[in-house]
C-alpha cells in the first residue's frame, strides 16, 4: 500500500503456511482482509484496547473480537475467574451453578423468561428457528436482506425474483429445499412486511431479524420498526425472533431491547444472544417466553442439545462479563463512541469523501457513502476502494478496523484516552487516503 506501510514479514510467514493447511489461511471468512486487500495480520496477543501482532506492532483494536470484548482484551477480574474456574476442571457434561448464575443474569436482564445455553450464535438462530417451527407446527421463516443470523442453512438466503416468491440459496451447498420456506425482505420496509404476511401470513413460523442489524454496517431500525415487526406477527400467529447475538449486553446493557422494547412496552417471543455473554469463549443462547421455551426437550418435544453447552469455563467468562458490564461501561463506551463518530465527521467532511455515521446505542459505523442507510441496498453502495485505502491507512497509523466496510466498529471500557486519540489522530490522513482512492477510482 502506502509508502509508510511497515514490514510485517511475521505475519505474511504465517499466512502462507496458513494457506497451505487451512482454506484462505483463515478460519473465518472475513479475517482474510480479501475486502480490503494486503495481509491479515496475526495477533500475538492482547490486553486492554490493544492488541499486538507477531511483528511486534501495536494497534488499537476497533474490531473487539467482532463485539465480545465489551471490557477490553485480558480483563483482570475475568482472567482471574477463568484462572480458578480451569483449575477446577473444563468440561463434565453435568448440570453446574455458573450455568444457573449466567442464565439468571440474562433473565434479569433481557426480555426472556427461560434460557438454553449452546456455543455458537449460529447454533442459537438455528435452535430459535426450529423451536418456532415446532411451537407453531408451520414452517416459513421470514427475514431482511443483510441481516446476518450465523451460517443456518435455511438463513443464507438471497431475495427471490418478487418480494412475497420464496428465497433462492445464498450460497453453493445450500441445497434449494433449505431455502424454499425462506421469504427475505428489504430491511426497514413495513409495506414489504404487510404483504408477505397478508399473503402466507398462515404459514409463517416466525420473522426473525437483527435487534439492530449490525452486519450490513450499523442500520438502526426506524423509529417503531420493531414493535410494528412484534405486532404483525402477534397477528399473524407467527412468533417474533429478535437477533442480539450482537446487540445483546453491547447496544446498551438491556442489548437493542432496552433502546426500544423496554420504552415501548413489548416482548419479543425468542431472543439470541452470543458475543458479549461469552465474554470471550464459544458461548451463545436463545431464549424466550416460557410457554415456548417450554415446548424444548426434555420438557417438550421440539429436540435440541450440545456437548459442550453451558461449558463451566465459558459460562464463568460471560457472568464475570455480565457482572461487570455495570450503566459506566456503557456510558464510557458510548462517550467514546461520540468522540470518535464526531472525529470521523470532521476527517471524511474535511477531505471531501461522501459518509454517513449510523448507530445504535454505544453501536455505530462509519459508510462511505451518502446517507441514510435504511436497508441493504442503500449499504451496498459504499465505495469499496475507498473503505480499503481508509482501512490501511487506519492500520499504519495503528488502529485496526473491521476489515471490510460493512461491519459496525466495537470499543470496550478498556479504551481510554490515549487509545481514542490514536483513533482520532489517524482519521484525516485515512480520509485523504480514502478521497484520493476516490479520484482515482
Ligand atoms: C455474529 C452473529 C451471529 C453468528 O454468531 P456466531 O457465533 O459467529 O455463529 C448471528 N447473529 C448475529 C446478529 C451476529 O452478529
Amino acid at each position: 500500500m502506502s509508502a509508510a506501510t511497515r514490514p510485517t514479514p511475521a505475519s505474511e510467514a504465517l499466512f502462507t503456511r496458513a494457506r497451505a493447511v487451512t482454506p484462505g489461511g483463515v478460519n473465518s471468512p472475513v479475517r482474510a482482509f480479501n475486502a480490503v486487500g494486503g495481509t491479515p495480520r496475526f495477533i500475538r496477543s492482547a490486553a486492554g484496547a490493544w492488541l499486538t501482532d507477531v511483528d511486534g506492532h501495536e494497534y488499537v483494536d476497533l474490531i473487539c473480537s467482532w463485539g465480545p470484548m465489551l471490557l477490553g482484551h485480558a480483563h483482570p477480574e475475568v482472567q482471574a475467574a477463568v484462572q480458578a474456574a480451569v483449575a477446577r476442571g473444563t468440561s463434565y457434561g453435568t448440570p453446574t451453578e455458573p450455568e444457573v448464575e449466567l442464565a439468571e443474569e440474562i433473565v434479569d436482564r433481557a426480555p426472556v423468561d427461560r434460557v438454553r445455553f449452546v456455543s455458537s450464535g449460529t447454533e442459537a438462530t438455528m435452535s430459535a428457528i426450529r423451536l418456532a417451527r415446532g411451537f407453531t407446527g408451520r414452517d416459513v421463516v421470514v427475514k431482511f436482506a443483510g441481516c446476518y443470523h450465523g451460517h443456518v442453512d435455511a438463513l443464507l438466503a438471497s431475495a427471490g425474483s418478487g418480494l412475497a416468491t420464496f428465497a433462492v440459496p445464498g450460497t453453493p451447498g445450500v441445497p434449494a429445499s433449505s431455502t424454499e420456506l425462506t421469504l427475505v425482505l428489504p430491511y426497514n420496509d413495513r409495506a414489504a412486511v404487510e404483504r408477505v404476511f397478508a399473503e402466507h401470513g398462515d404459514r409463517i413460523a416466525c420473522l426473525v431479524t437483527e435487534a439492530a442489524p449490525g452486519n450490513m454496517g450499523v442500520v438502526p431500525p426506524e423509529p417503531g420498526f420493531n414493535r410494528f415487526l412484534a405486532e404483525t406477527c402477534a397477528r399473524h400467529g407467527a412468533l417474533f425472533v429478535s437477533d442480539e447475538v450482537m446487540t445483546g449486553f453491547r447496544a446498551s446493557r438491556q442489548g437493542q431491547w432496552g433502546l426500544d422494547g423496554a420504552v415501548e412496552g413489548w416482548r419479543p417471543d425468542l431472543v439470541t444472544f452470543g458475543k458479549v455473554m461469552g465474554g470471550g469463549f464459544p458461548a451463545a443462547a436463545f431464549g424466550g417466553r416460557a410457554d415456548v421455551m417450554g415446548r424444548l426437550a426434555p420438557d417438550g418435544p421440539v429436540y435440541q442439545a450440545g456437548t459442550l453447552s453451558g461449558n463451566p469455563i465459558a459460562t464463568t467468562a460471560g457472568l464475570t462479563t455480565l457482572r461487570l458490564a455495570t450503566d459506566e461501561v456503557y456510558a464510557h463506551i458510548g462517550a467514546a463512541g461520540e468522540t470518535i463518530k464526531e472525529a470521523a465527521t470532521e476527517a471524511l467532511s474535511a477531505a471531501g469523501v461522501p459518509h454517513v455515521v449510523q448507530a445504535s446505542g454505544t453501536m455505530f459505523s462509519v459508510f462511505l457513502t451518502d446517507g441514510p442507510v435504511r436497508d441493504f441496498a442503500d449499504a451496498s453502495r459504499t465505495s469499496a476502494p475507498a473503505y480499503a485505502a481508509f482501512f490501511h491507512a487506519m492500520l499504519d497509523a495503528g488502529v485496526y478496523l473491521p476489515p471490510s466496510a460493512y461491519e459496525a466498529w466495537f470499543l470496550s471500557s478498556a479504551h481510554d484516552d490515549r487509545a481514542v486519540q490514536t483513533v482520532v489522530d489517524a482519521l484525516p490522513g485515512a480520509a485523504r487516503a480514502a478521497a484520493a482512492a476516490l479520484e482515482t477510482a
